[in-house]
């Protein structure tokens, strides 16, 4: 099993032979460590490296900035593999995201100093919208930046920071003008090692990703070069950000899908084995039907997933479209772990069985990257505005 479908317009042989090298990758150096990154609550620095050596954070980001020149293709694939091989610690969704942010908006001095870090795994990336007060209404974000000579001094908090904890550059969503709403808002890359004022909070306890720190962040008069804003001018920020998310939300679908993928495939096994009324629990009418109805929805979000890349690799994947992928592809992980779980018996509730593990990882797939209720938000405006 696999992310690609051999009919979408992105798949090429590259993507194949990429493929094989990320699964070897995750088999020697992701699986072995994925108890103990649970067990600390966060994947070692070691690993970025790893993985920066191995190329798995520059598919898509251009040569010149060490990266190997191809398409969002060669990240999805990361994505859906590091998904599929149980892993939801590791956190480079956000350290891409973060870096096309860079990419998108940086200034040529920019990239040139901060892209070829992230992409070799020096730099861990994070970005910080949500704040304590709210998320999904991005636009009432009150952390301010104000201008003081040729820096900017930072003021307010940011919650439920993936990789924040370990962070090195960070994309900070700020309000940079007195204008309210979207038009205020900046995004700044603070870099952590010398930004004065900058202080991490408490590390999340969560209910699932326990391989994955999730962190407070806080500002305080925290000054940083008026040369680390992202853009050429103020006031972008929330442009910026509604042009970016379009990736953000396809690649939540993405890793639904990887996780699915594991999880069908380990009830299948565990249900071939054991017995109950002197039958495989596989020969029961209702464990095929509830196996057959979670491979359908793995295929329907497969070839949903792949024409979504195909369009955002062609800069035509449209935010509403996008967050269906992310509202359907999470809400049927959670749907497929559920069945998958409840198929396992009292050994699913166990923590020592990797399905109820992918439960409580996939409850916040339907949260983060904005809600589904958001997504459906967004998805109905699109009829509305037509
Ligand atoms: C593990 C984890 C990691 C995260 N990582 C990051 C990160 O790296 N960076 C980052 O910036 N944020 C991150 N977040 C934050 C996440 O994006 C927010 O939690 C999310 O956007 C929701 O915001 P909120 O928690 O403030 O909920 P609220 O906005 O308070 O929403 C509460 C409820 O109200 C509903 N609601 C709100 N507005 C509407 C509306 N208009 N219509 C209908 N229902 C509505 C929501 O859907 C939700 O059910 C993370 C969160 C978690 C849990």
């Amino acid at each position: 099993m696999g992310l690609m479908t051999k009919t979408s317009s992105w798949h090429g042989e590259e993507h194949e032979i990429f493929t094989e090298s990320v699964r070897r990758f995750f088999d020697r150096e992701m699986k072995p460590n994925i108890d103990r990154w649970i067990a600390d609550g966060c994947c070692d620095r070691d690993f970025w490296l790893r993985a920066g050596e191995a190329g798995l954070m520059g598919g898509s980001i251009p040569e010149e900035y060490g990266g190997s020149g191809g398409g969002f293709g060669f990240d999805s694939i990361v994505l859906y593999e590091q998904a599929a091989c149980g892993d939801a610690g590791w956190g480079y969704g956000i350290q891409s995201i973060a870096t096309h942010y860079i990419l998108n908006y940086g200034s040529e001095d920019q990239k040139a100093k901060w892209i070829p870090r992230l992409v070799t795994g020096r730099s861990i990336g994070a970005l910080a919208m949500t704040e304590p007060g709210g998320g999904s209404d991005v636009q009432s974000i009150r952390t301010t930046a104000v201008k003081d000579g040729n820096q900017y001094r930072i003021n307010g908090s940011k919650t439920f920071i993936t990789n924040g904890m370990t962070a090195d550059l960070i994309v900070v969503a700020t309000r940079t003008g007195n204008e309210s709403g979207a038009k205020g808002i900046s995004l700044v890359v603070v870099d952590t090692e010398e930004t004065d004022g900058f202080r991490r909070g408490r590390k999340l306890e969560k209910m699932g990703l326990r391989g994955n720190d999730t962190a407070e962040l806080f500002f305080d008069d925290a000054k940083i070069p008026m040369s680390h804003l992202l853009g050429q001018e103020e006031g972008q920020g929330f442009y910026q950000m509604m042009r970016q998310l379009p990736w953000e939300r396809l690649l939540i679908g993405i890793t639904a899908l990887g996780a699915m993928d594991l999880a069908v495939g380990m009830t299948a096994d565990y249900a071939k084995q054991r017995k109950a009324f002197g039958q495989r629990i596989m020969d029961f009418q209702n464990t095929r039907f509830k196996l057959a109805e979670a491979k359908t929805k793995c295929e329907l979000l497969r070839s949903f997933v792949n024409d979504c890349i195909s369009r955002l690799e062609v800069k035509e994947l449209d935010p509403a479209t996008a967050s269906m992928a992310k509202y359907w592809g999470s809400q049927v992980q959670n749907e497929v772990m559920n069945e998958c779980l409840q198929l396992h018996g009292g050994y699913g509730y166990m923590s020592e069985f990797p399905i109820s593990r992918l439960y409580t990882d996939a409850r916040v797939q339907m949260i983060y990257g904005g809600t589904n209720e958001i997504m459906k938000e967004l998805i109905a405006r699109s009829l509305d505005d037509r």
